[in-house]
């Protein structure tokens, strides 16, 4: 059974162009339920961490560099089927390629700054709330 979870960043370049209030808007628009939120910076070490599944690839240095680069909106997000919700929500990984209205076409710049992230999947959504939050920080 799919589960009611997900983790979500507004990233560096949504929250330099100023899309925060409308990001969390369109989230809320969508039958999303904030569970635990926060603004806050990953240093180049963190961010890292949190793609290391990237490691071998050619924009994993690219990739640290920008979500280091400034503040982000981390948060946990509830819904039924919450992560495949949110990734129909948020639209293709490339804004180019992201369905109309979704939040990446409406906000990301490129794939690269592509203004938010979705988990994808259960397992990842889990840990990665994990990777920011404590227990006492989920409501
Ligand atoms: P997501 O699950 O849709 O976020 O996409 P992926 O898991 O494939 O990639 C993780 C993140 O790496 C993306 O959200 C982008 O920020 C970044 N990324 C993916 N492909 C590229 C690329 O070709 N170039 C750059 N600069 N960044 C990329």
């Amino acid at each position: 059974m799919a589960g009611n979870r997900t983790f979500t960043m507004i990233k560096p370049g949504a929250v330099r162009n100023g899309h925060i209030g409308a990001i969390l808007q369109h989230i809320n628009a969508g039958g999303f339920k904030i569970v635990a939120m926060k603004y806050t910076q990953l240093s180049a070490q963190k961010a890292g961490e949190f793609y290391a599944v990237h490691k071998e690839r050619p924009f994993y240095g690219e990739l640290v560099e920008f979500m280091s680069s400034g503040p982000i909106v981390a948060a946990i997000l509830e819904k039924d089927n919450a992560v495949e919700d949110f990734r129909t929500l948020i639209g293709a990984t490339n804004p180019a390629e992201a369905a109309e209205g979704t939040i990446r076409a409406k906000y990301a710049t490129s794939i690269g700054e592509n203004a938010v992230h979705g988990s994808d999947s259960d397992e990842n959504a889990a840990i990665e709330g994990s990777f920011h939050f404590a227990g006492t920080e989920m409501f």
